[in-house]
């Protein structure tokens, strides 16, 4: 009995470990990136043997393949899985945010300590309750919704003078709690509405106004997020 206990943790801790990987390579996928198992490793803060020990542990069962040039790819199996696992933690962010009001910048990490043992049955009433959400908190679309925000444009691409209302806060900044917090604190969070004082390429900085407040971004923050433009409507007198 005490052995069969044992021998379950182990299979889910490992099962957590290669959901994580698993969602992180569909978010890389997605964007059209080359995941290779240092992008991994960093993104995920492990070091680089930790990475690769996974990454072939997940080639072996058969979640991902490797091509010649190390370039990891998702099986159609891999594929399916990361889709759920996207939308389990997705859903349980929604669920931290709109029922129990945890703050913005917890929720990431609220909800991948949850994620891994939640059953179907739960989320599915969850997904129900909360009304077919397409996306996160961070305005990141569940798997199959990325047409709902295709319009929405990299911040860094508008010009000063331009008004947005922030829309998205791409998930794979989502694992910088220090950005999520600096975020929230300066309400660069969906749904605030901001205009763009400068842009200063030459200092990697720009400023926008956020809630009346100006705040200044590098742009190495700025390129995680996105925004639907506000039409300036120009009246001629
Ligand atoms: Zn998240
Ligand atoms: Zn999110």
């Amino acid at each position: 009995m005490r052995k069969s206990t044992s021998v379950s943790a182990s299979q889910s801790a490992a099962t957590a470990t290669v959901e994580n990987y698993l969602a992180l390579l569909c978010s890389f996928e997605r964007d059209g990136q080359t995941a290779i198992a240092t992008r991994l490793a960093e993104q995920l803060g492990v070091s680089l043997p930790t990475a690769s020990a996974t990454v072939k542990r997940m080639a072996r069962d058969g979640w991902i393949s490797i091509d010649n040039k190390k370039a990891i790819h998702l099986t159609p199996e891999g594929c399916q899985m990361a889709a759920m696992v996207m939308r389990r933690h997705f859903l349980i962010e929604l669920l931290l945010r709109k029922v129990l009001d945890v703050p913005w910048s917890h929720l990431h990490s609220e909800a991948h300590a949850l994620e891994h043992s939640i059953s179907d049955d739960t989320l599915k009433r969850i997904q129900e309750k909360l009304d077919n959400p397409l996306t996160c908190p961070h305005g990141n679309p569940f798997p199959g919704e990325e047409k709902a925000v295709a319009h929405w444009v990299k911040l860094v691409q508008l010009q000063p003078g331009d008004r947005a209302v922030i829309r998205r806060i791409h998930e794979l900044a989502e694992d910088s709690s220090d950005l999520l917090v600096f975020l929230e604190n300066n309400a660069l969070m969906p749904g605030t509405e901001i205009m763009v004082r400068n842009v200063m390429p030459f200092n990697e900085t720009m400023m926008v106004e956020a809630g009346g407040q100006p705040v200044v971004l590098g742009l190495g923050v700025a390129k995680w997020i996105y925004v639907e433009p506000i039409k300036q409507v120009r009246v001629r007198r």
